[in-house]
């Protein structure tokens, strides 16, 4: 099934560029740039084995953004995630980062950080022969002012990019917050998703999708808990980018084989599989697939329909889009 699950052209929404570092790179990034490494078993401790509470999970991601030195790195560690992507036969990939969070160990120029992702881009689109499509992230917990400047980032980059993201603590930075920059971001025609009801109150989904303008939301497991926001999302026809993996190791559930994600299919909620920070919970998307096959009770048929889910939410362009079908994807309908 590995081969078979491998194999299949894939479509991918919700994956982290700074949670997607190949460990051997983190690794060699560390000593080239004499950077601090845990003090015991490096391989091991800079990934997330066990459940543990998200914002433990998210101090992790420290090793991996130390690795964000200068524009080199960024351009290197972008082409060689999009590599490793591409590997995973992924052939239309929205690949996300927070600028914020990239530029913040040598206060990197935001906009140095977007010419270095996207020169990566375009080599590896044509190297690996894929669809790329980049989300900025504003990260909750840098505050409004950081908000702003993120979604004025994206404005001025728009034509390059898709969407934008808002990720971090959502509890203690509830979606209202952003509710400003976030309409400013959508009024310009970008399209926007967030990380809502992950391991918080599920009513914060609903708030993202009416006060952010998200048409798609991350995670938004704890929506099992609220029948209401439920029939929201199948009524609106808003998205899940679930991560099961992700969803297990930041103790959004309490065990792998209770994922409600074919709850929430059987339901009539759009469902698609993700990996979110690969590396950080050393998964692939291909092992998620397994995951859900093995502890879910999906059929490789169910697969592949969340995948032409994915495809159909995608927000890359028309164009992007339908030469991924004609080239790769177009298979999963026979
Ligand atoms: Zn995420």
């Amino acid at each position: 099934m590995h081969h078979q699950l491998k194999n299949l052209p894939k479509v991918e929404l919700h994956r982290h560029l700074e949670g997607s570092i190949p460990v051997p790179l983190t690794l060699a990034w560390s000593k080239k740039y004499h950077l601090p490494l845990p003090p015991s078993e490096p391989e091991k401790n800079i990934q997330v084995k066990t459940p543990m509470p998200l914002p433990k999970v998210l101090e992790r991601l420290f090793y991996q953004q130390r690795c964000f030195q200068d524009r080199e790195s960024v351009e290197t560690l972008t082409y060689e995630v999009l590599k490793d992507i591409a590997l995973d036969n992924i052939k239309l990939i929205e690949l996300r980062f927070s600028p914020g969070f990239m530029a913040e160990p040598k206060n990197l120029p935001f906009d140095m950080i977007m010419e270095a992702t996207l020169s990566a881009k375009e080599r590896a689109e044509k190297d690996f022969n894929m669809e790329v499509g980049f989300i900025l992230i504003s990260s909750r917990d840098l505050g409004n002012d950081i908000c702003e400047e993120t979604v004025d980032l994206a404005i001025r980059w728009k034509k390059e990019i898709v969407g934008i993201d808002l990720a971090g603590d959502e509890t203690n930075f509830p979606p209202e917050l952003f509710e400003k920059p976030f309409q400013r971001a959508h009024k310009e025609g970008l399209f926007i998703t967030a990380h809502s009801g992950e391991v918080s109150h599920p009513s914060h989904i609903t708030t993202s999708i009416q006060k952010l303008k998200a048409s798609r939301i991350g995670h938004g497991v704890q929506a099992i808990q609220d029948p209401t926001v439920i029939q929201y999302l199948v009524k609106h026809k808003i998205p899940l980018e679930l991560c099961p993996t992700s969803n297990f190791m930041t103790k959004a559930i309490p065990h792998i084989k209770e994922h409600p994600l074919k709850k929430f299919m059987e339901l009539g909620v759009e469902v698609t599989i993700n990996s979110d920070d690969p590396t950080l919970f050393g998964t692939t998307l291909t092992q998620e697939y397994e995951i859900c096959m093995q502890s879910l009770g999906f059929s490789l048929e169910e697969i592949q329909k969340t995948i032409l889910t994915s495809f159909r939410h995608s927000f890359l362009s028309d164009e992007k889009k339908k030469r991924a079908w004609k080239q790769h994807l177009h298979t999963l309908e026979n």
